[in-house]
């Protein structure tokens, strides 16, 4: 039996919870750009599943709305490409988690209608019905159609009931776009387990990271397929799965190698192509021939009875430029990882493209080793997603693959300021100390308030709990060393700790940080931090200035009464002037007016701050035995 226990949150799973599956396969999918796939372990050995008709593993990411508003997802959505564009949603995977902003610059790059009711809120696809109406969908709505088609899928194959899964995204997939599909396996009836990284899922496929290995290992993910090219670098040390960093290109790949046949073509033989069918038709025809090329030295098409010819040798040569493109992209994937091609001990081969001949030269070339291509590229994540859905159901050894956590967490300091403890994207159990003091003369009691989100002021953040430290001694402002302890376990489980470290009182406080707050509400978090990220930023400037003014208005106060003995009235009534002028900008809402009368006020007081400081000592000296 198993003894790992792996998180739920972000899918770690409990030996209890496995013996509940009751024997229940756990799957494991990757929903791609161009093609999504299900997979599960049989017999100890991964294996894609094939539709009854038993022809193709991949199920075309197309999802198409018939008249009547029923759904055809795959294959049959993809004839309709050419017929009903309008209905029919293709590339969906390039819109999850996005919002009409993040789009607007390739948006007219889809047959269909994104809409634009709001820049900022998460995109929807409009379709029309039968009578005329619009309909709305989410990409979270849209993926789960192809989700619940898979799930069909395997469960004919199995005979039984499916309900747990494994999904993959890229590595690159930030929190917004991980949660929005979570939420799409939610809506497909699939409780996700984990999202689990391709690159992860591809090295697992290949039994890196599988076997404990004393040293660790450095591998290159190069993932060319339909529509996208990336490239991961990732370190595996003793089960433990790290992306050091991504590159590529969310609009290079096959398509463009079609492209390139159907403009040499078009030189070539002054093809006639007009409408947008013609160019569809064509495109077809190229990506036969480039097909059969990775096994043919020359290909023969035929396009309306005219034969179009290519040979291996042209076709790269145009070629040439694309895959160029992809091998800088390397280049700055591993500089970014601050690593020389030497040190990669694994370059694995993912995604269609990269059966063409050329590419898997040239990548060999770029990193000076042989490749690993001995699986189906375009299973490869699939089967990876299905060993790590394996070892989810305790049926392999122990793979403890980070996971990390979606929001920042920290707590109110002065002002209403948030202060991130443990910064959002940190992994997971982790622990972090922070020091405090207090901000008022003889302070007993310190309130910590814990919250949770990305904005600067903690009333924008969600607020997950607070306790008082009592019973601190009475202490001048600044004198006590108040120590803040966050500990995050890898169920989301955050315990708060609050010490004053010289009369050792201690108080705490356990939370549970995702209780009650759902993926989508999480994904709208940190898309109104982007959002407000500037107003943000000026706000919390003010809040600084306004506690530094207050701090400076309270010393200058305690200034006058400690040297009024021999302060003049005249200097007295100018820095009581100064300090008017400083407590009116401070109501207001200027930060740089704020600052300017800090300033000036500092600058009238600096020269009778020595004198004060001149007249003490002298008058230490003076009672004193010289
Ligand atoms: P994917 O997105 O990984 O499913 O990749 C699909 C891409 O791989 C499409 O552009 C296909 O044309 C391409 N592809 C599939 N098989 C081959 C092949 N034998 N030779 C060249 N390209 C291929």
């Amino acid at each position: 039996m198993a003894k790992y226990s792996i998180d739920l949150q972000a899918g770690k799973v409990k030996e209890d919870d496995v013996v509940s599956t009751r024997g229940e396969t756990i799957v494991g999918i990757d929903l791609g750009t161009t093609n999504s796939l299900v997979a599960h372990v049989r017999d100890g050995r991964a294996v894609a599943v094939a539709g009854p008709d038993g022809k193709s593993v991949l199920v075309p990411s197309i999802v198409h709305f018939q008249a009547d508003g029923m759904t055809l997802v795959g294959d049959a959505a993809r004839e309709q490409l050419l017929t009903a564009p309008e209905r029919t949603i293709y590339s969906v995977k390039r819109l999850l988690g996005k919002s009409y902003r993040d789009l607007a610059q390739v948006k007219d790059r889809f047959g269909y209608r994104i809409i634009d009711e709001d820049e900022d809120r998460l995109v929807k696809v409009a379709v029309r019905d039968a009578e005329g109406k619009d309909r709305y969908y989410s990409p979270i709505e849209l993926s789960a159609q192809i989700l619940k088609s898979l799930k069909t899928r395997i469960e004919a194959e199995l005979n039984s009931e499916v309900s747990r899964a494994v999904i993959t995204v890229p590595a690159y997939f930030n929190d917004a776009q991980r949660q929005a599909t979570r939420d799409a396996g939610k809506l497909a009836g699939l409780d996700v387990l984990r999202i689990v990284n391709e690159p992860t899922a591809s090295s697992l496929a290949y039994g890196i990271g599988l076997t404990d290995e004393d040293e660790g290992r450095t591998i290159a993910v190069y993932d060319l397929g339909g529509g996208t090219f990336d490239v991961s670098i990732m370190r595996i040390e003793q089960g433990i799965f790290e992306v050091l960093s991504t590159n590529g290109d969310t609009f290079l790949g096959g398509d463009d190698f079609d492209q390139a046949i159907v403009d040499f073509w078009q030189r070539k033989y002054d093809l006639d192509i007009q409408s947008s069918a013609q160019r569809g038709e064509v495109r077809l025809v190229a990506e036969a021939a480039k097909r059969a090329l990775s096994r043919q030295d020359s290909y023969t098409a035929e396009y309306h009875g005219q034969q179009l010819q290519l040979t291996r040798e042209e076709a790269e040569s145009h070629w040439g430029p694309l895959v160029e493109k992809t091998l800088q992209s390397c280049a700055l994937a591993l500089k970014d990882a601050k690593l020389e091609k030497e040190a990669i001990d694994h370059v694995i081969m993912v995604g269609g493209s990269t059966r063409i001949p050329l590419v898997k030269q040239q990548v060999a070339d770029f990193f000076g080793r042989e490749v690993n291509n001995s699986l189906d590229p375009d299973q490869v994540v699939a089967l990876g997603a299905a060993i790590q859905a394996d070892v989810l159901a305790g049926n392999q050894k122990d793979v403890l693959l980070l996971d990390i956590t979606p929001l920042s967490l920290g707590i109110e300091t002065v002002g209403g300021l948030m202060d991130p403890i443990i910064p959002r994207n940190s992994k997971v159990p982790t622990k972090v100390g922070r020091k405090y003091t207090t901000s008022v003369d003889g302070q007993v009691k310190l309130k910590v308030a814990v919250y949770q989100g990305e904005r600067d002021m903690v009333a924008d953040n969600r607020k997950l709990g607070e306790f008082i430290l009592e019973n601190i001694p009475p202490m001048p402002a600044g004198i006590p060393q108040i120590e803040i302890h966050f500990y995050l376990d890898a169920d989301g489980i955050l315990r708060v700790k609050a010490t004053e470290n010289r009369s050792g009182t201690e108080q705490s406080v356990t939370i549970k940080s995702q209780y009650g707050i759902s993926e989508e509400e999480m994904a709208m978090m940190l898309l109104d931090s982007l959002k407000n990220a500037e107003a943000d930023m000026s706000a919390r400037g003010l809040v600084e200035a306004k506690t530094e003014a207050n701090n400076v208005l309270l010393s200058a106060r305690k200034f006058i009464r400690q040297n009024e003995d021999w302060l003049s009235d005249n200097q007295v009534s100018e820095i009581q002037s100064y300090t008017d002028d400083l407590a009116k900008a401070v109501d207001g809402d200027d930060k740089d007016e704020i600052n300017r009368r800090m300033e000036s006020l500092n600058d009238f007081t600096a020269p009778l701050a020595h004198e004060a400081l001149d007249r003490n000592v002298a008058a230490a000296m003076k009672g004193k035995d010289v």
